[in-house]
């Protein structure tokens, strides 16, 4: 097969995943109420069955791209020519393993090292039910309706993102991700939904012992180790942040500090972590900055430097 003809299905393979999954998130932002309680029964089957679809075409084009197009064909077909695997292909007449065999395959071959046994575990399980809907019907307990959003979205972040990110090695975060692979569209409305903010939340607290309000968004999914915001991608990075004198927080306070020789050395700051603002100094000559509000004693001014 030559590699032309393996990209080009590996790379429909992946643009087919991304139309369930863009399917299943536009359902659930669109129609749902955005807060943490019961997920309607429909709108619960529709999700779990369009990321489940997502998946396992994920699946398969990750296998394509990581061992060839012969690892996902049936073996009655596996012995055919590249010819005469492409003229099937071409005709709708390949046949494809089983999800199961696949997804074995994935797991025994180590093509996504960050991918855990428990979630391994629970692409079983949607694939339970995903089987069960399409064949007759799953039976949700009534308890699991309140769950089940919360699960949907960790399904989404933690287990469908890693297969398609590890596909062209794509280096990526998820909400970097949606809002340039899946659409800035989608992107705007997620960031505004209450259970993608709380699980972008204890995403950045993997990453970060401190979270702090994004200047941008407003959503506490600031992660002050990377300065970056897990849910809006606002990168933070060009700021030099210093401590709190309100909450004693260290490096919570940013100000436009590029700037701000521009204003006579002073700017507004914000503390991301207690939302208190000031006037900021910077001192033109050693840099030193403060908040002119709160920091009582002989600092750095405009006419006199205390580190000269
Ligand atoms: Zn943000
Ligand atoms: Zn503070
Ligand atoms: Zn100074």
């Amino acid at each position: 097969m030559t590699k032309q003809i393996t990209e080009k299905l590996q790379q429909k393979l992946f643009s087919n995943s991304i139309i369930f999954l863009k399917d299943g998130i536009e359902r659930l932002v669109n129609d749902d109420n955005g807060e943490e309680d019961f997920i309607e029964p429909d709108l619960l089957i529709l999700t779990c069955t369009s990321f489940q679809i997502s998946i396992e075409l994920a699946i398969k084009a990750l296998i394509v791209e990581k061992s060839g197009i012969r690892s996902i064909i049936h073996n009655k077909q596996k012995n055919l020519t590249d010819n005469e695997i492409e003229k099937l292909f071409f005709e709708n007449r390949i046949k494809t393993k089983e999800f199961d065999t696949l997804k074995n395959f994935v797991k025994s071959q180590n093509f996504i090292e960050e991918l855990t046994k428990d979630e391994f575990r629970i692409i079983d399980e949607f694939q339970n039910y995903r089987n069960k809907i399409v064949h007759f019907t799953y039976f949700f307990p009534e308890g699991e309706f309140y769950d089940k959003k919360e699960d949907l979205l960790y399904y989404m972040i933690h287990i469908l993102f890693k297969i398609l990110l590890s596909t062209n090695s794509q280096d990526m975060k998820p909400s970097e991700f949606i809002e340039y692979t899946i659409g800035g569209d989608l992107h705007k409305k997620l960031i505004k939904y209450t259970p993608y903010i709380n699980s972008m939340k204890r995403l950045a607290e993997q990453y970060s012992d401190k979270i702090f309000k994004c200047i941008v968004c407003g959503n506490r999914t600031y992660s002050q180790e990377e300065e970056y915001c897990y849910c809006c991608n606002f990168n933070g990075e060009h700021f030099t942040p210093i401590d709190c004198d309100y909450c004693k927080e260290k490096g919570s306070v940013i100000y436009d500090n590029l700037n701000i020789e521009l204003n006579n050395n002073e700017m507004k700051g914000l503390c991301l972590n207690c939302d208190n603002d000031g006037i900021i100094f910077q001192c033109p000559k050693c840099g030193f900055a403060y908040n002119i509000e709160t920091k009582i004693g002989d600092y750095c001014t405009n006419e006199k430097c205390m580190n000269e």
